[in-house]
Formats: C-alpha cells, sequence, structure tokens
C-alpha cells in the first residue's frame, strides 16, 4: 500500500505507541484516585498537558483534553459565551470543515446565532479586509456591545492546504471587540503554531493528524475567554469537561506533538521536495491539470483537477493499484458533488470534478513519488 492520504489521518509513531503502552496494561490506575498507583497515570497527564502547552506557546491550564478535532470545534463554537442567555454573531469562512460549519449551523437554528460565512479568495485565502468590512456591517455587533462575537477561521485547510492569515484575522477580530478560534487540525505538528505570537483565544487539535492516536485532541482556551463546560459530571479537565481521561491516548498525542514540533524543519523539507518532484513528473507527462490553494499551504498537501476527468474513478482506480488518495476530505468521499471548497474558490467546472488530493506524509518515499505520478498518468492516459 501507498498510502498517500495523510491529511485525512496519519500513521501512529512508535515512540508515540511504545509511550502510551504502559498506560494500558501497568499504570492503568484512575488519574483521579488519590493512592498512588493513580498518581502515576495522574503524573503522566500533567506531563502529557506541559508539553503539549509548551509545543504551542500556552500555559498547560489552558490545554483541556476532547477526543478529536470534531469535539474541540463543536465545544468552542457551542459553548462560547453562556448560550442560555447571550446571542451570538459568528463569523466564519465558507471553507470551514463541516465540524465547525454544521456547529455554526446548530447555533443559527437553536440559539439564534447570526452566522456570517466569509468568502474566500481564488486560492482559499480569507482576506481580514473582508472580516473588518462584515463585523462593522453588523449593527448589532460586538462594537455595539449587544452581542458577543466570535471569529473561527481554520489556522490550514484540509482540501486544499491553504494557510490563512491568523495573525491579521485575530488582530481584526480582537480590534472589533470578538474573539478568534481556529481549528488548527491540519497545521499543527505540520508548522510552527504559536498562539500567544498569533493571538489565538481558542484552538483545536487532533491527535491523529500528526501521528499520533486516533480519537484525542484538545482545545486550548486562553484564560479568562468565556467558554461553558462541555458536559457535566465529575471535575476532570479543570471541571470543564468531565469524564475519565484517555491516559493512553493523551500520552500518545504529547509524544507525537513533541517528536514532530522537534523535527518540523526537516520535515518540511523534505515533504517540499516529494510535492516538487511529483508535480514535475504529471508535469511531464502532458496531462492537463491545475493545482488548487495558494503558495502558502501545508507541506505536503497537493490538491489537484484534471480537465475532464473523473476524481472518484482515479481514486478507485488508484485504490486498485494500492495508492490511497482521497476526492477531498474524508467526509466528502462519498459524495460525488463537488466540495464546499472547490466550489468557494471557484474552480472551473471541466476541471472540478477530476479533482484528488494528495497528502503526503514524512513516512512517504522517493520511490513511492514516482509510483504514484506514473500510475496517475497511465489510468489518464488510457
Ligand atoms: N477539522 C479539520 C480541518 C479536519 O481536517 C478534521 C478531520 O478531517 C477535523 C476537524 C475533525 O477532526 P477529528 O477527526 O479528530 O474529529
Amino acid at each position: 500500500v501507498i498510502y498517500a492520504d495523510n491529511a485525512a489521518t496519519t500513521r501512529l509513531d512508535t515512540d508515540a505507541f511504545d509511550a502510551m503502552k504502559p498506560y494500558m496494561m501497568e499504570e492503568y490506575g484512575n488519574p483521579s484516585q488519590p493512592y498512588s498507583f493513580g498518581r502515576k497515570a495522574q503524573r503522566a497527564v500533567r506531563e502529557a498537558r506541559q508539553t503539549i502547552a509548551d509545543c504551542i506557546n500556552a500555559a498547560p491550564e489552558e490545554i483541556f483534553f476532547t477526543s478529536g478535532g470534531t469535539e474541540s470545534d463543536n465545544w468552542a463554537v457551542k459553548c462560547f459565551g453562556d448560550p442560555a442567555t447571550d446571542s451570538t454573531n459568528i463569523y466564519t469562512s465558507s471553507i470551514e470543515h463541516h465540524a465547525v460549519l454544521n456547529a455554526c449551523k446548530y447555533m443559527q437554528d437553536s440559539h439564534r446565532a447570526k452566522v456570517t460565512y466569509l468568502p474566500v479568495s481564488k486560492d482559499g485565502t480569507v482576506a481580514p479586509e473582508i472580516l473588518e468590512k462584515s463585523i462593522l456591517a453588523d449593527v448589532s455587533g460586538a462594537v455595539a456591545g449587544v452581542k458577543r462575537s466570535l471569529v473561527s477561521v481554520m489556522f490550514a485547510n484540509n482540501e486544499i492546504g491553504t494557510i490563512q492569515p491568523i495573525r491579521e484575522l485575530a488582530a481584526t477580530a480582537h480590534k472589533h471587540g470578538a474573539y478568534f478560534h481556529t481549528d488548527a487540525v491540519q497545521a499543527l505538528g505540520h508548522m510552527q503554531v504559536d498562539v500567544q505570537a498569533c493571538g489565538i483565544d481558542l484552538l483545536s487539535a487532533s491527535a491523529h493528524k500528526f501521528n499520533g492516536p486516533k480519537g484525542i485532541g484538545f482545545l486550548y482556551v486562553r484564560k479568562g475567554i468565556p467558554l461553558c463546560p462541555l458536559h457535566s459530571g465529575g471535575a476532570q479537565e479543570f471541571g470543564k469537561r468531565a469524564g475519565t481521561e484517555n491516559v493512553a491516548a493523551i500520552v500518545g498525542m504529547a509524544e507525537a506533538l513533541r517528536s514532530n514540533c522537534a523535527t518540523l524543519a526537516e520535515n518540511e523539507t523534505y515533504l517540499r521536495q516529494l510535492e516538487t518532484e511529483l508535480l514535475e513528473q504529471l508535469r511531464n507527462s502532458g496531462l492537463d491539470f491545475i493545482q488548487n490553494g495558494g503558495p502558502r499551504r501545508t507541506p505536503g498537501n497537493i490538491s489537484l483537477s484534471f480537465k475532464n476527468a473523473s476524481g472518484e474513478m482515479l481514486l478507485h482506480r488508484l485504490d486498485l493499484k494500492g495508492i490511497c488518495v482521497s476526492t477531498g476530505s474524508a467526509c466528502d468521499s462519498k459524495n460525488t458533488q463537488i466540495s464546499h471548497v472547490l466550489k468557494a474558490i471557484g474552480v472551473p467546472s471541466e476541471y472540478a470534478l477530476g479533482t484528488i488530493r494528495i497528502s503526503l506524509g514524512k513516512y512517504n518515499t522517493h520511490e513511492e513519488i514516482t509510483c504514484i505520478a506514473d500510475t496517475i498518468t497511465s489510468i489518464l492516459s488510457t
């Protein structure tokens, strides 16, 4: 199998797996118990929280463990402020993951939130000026002091890899009294993410996107940000997210993030090399295609639209050769329609249906790149 769908999920790092093992078989105590067996697990959770906080320049008490990106996004959007009494203005982009889009829709339908979907440029970028105009146009926005406002714009897009001007968007939000959330699921562990330098108030992350285990993630919540508990129960996660911690997964996530953050530059250089090789080989083959997303993309994320081709057919024929790619985001893979992201960036219709996303990871090899390019060429040339 040649696995080239690393934006959907990644292989667990061996070191992360080794770090997890003791907490499943030997040190399986409940971290909430006061005896020393429980305290070992408690220490592991505490150290993991510190490691993760260090990776994003946060304080450990600002890290709240969750079950992954979807939960973190839902928590940030649905529990911001006091949803029972506040009415919220939400500004989000038209190319967010459905975890954010559907949480916004829920707030609109059930909590009278006013949601503004910001358009994007042809390469998928949200312009801070457009955000500013939208906030200002909202007479009942945070400026008027009537409602709370939340801006939620993803750090990097999952389908086309475009990296947003996060610092500028956060500054624009703050200038007008709004808080700033970012879904950093595709960015964290692949590029530097510094919540202080970027001015981020809330950040969603998911371990399985950076070689950690599945079903674990976290939400960063800057101290003092108004966020209601996600659910009721015990006092875990500073009383904000009840439920016994998944100790092994938390430890694995911290190790995977630590390791990826320590090798960001070399991983990026390697992935850019692989990207260049793949694109060169495809261009030399004479196929007619366009690459989606702008020049600022997450390393290894290559969205290609082939003229008059079927992305779905290509995906299945590549699968028969043991090559895993995607037609867009994982959640859209059963849907033959053009994804909301491709629509928002205006991919010409003769190319849009012929789109595949190849997302490379640090475990891909030069030989695999040649095989992917040759196989695509032979499928589309016949
Ligand atoms: N946000 C983005 C940008 C994603 O790419 C994904 C996963 O594809 C998610 C959120 C959901 O993350 P999880 O699978 O951990 O729920």
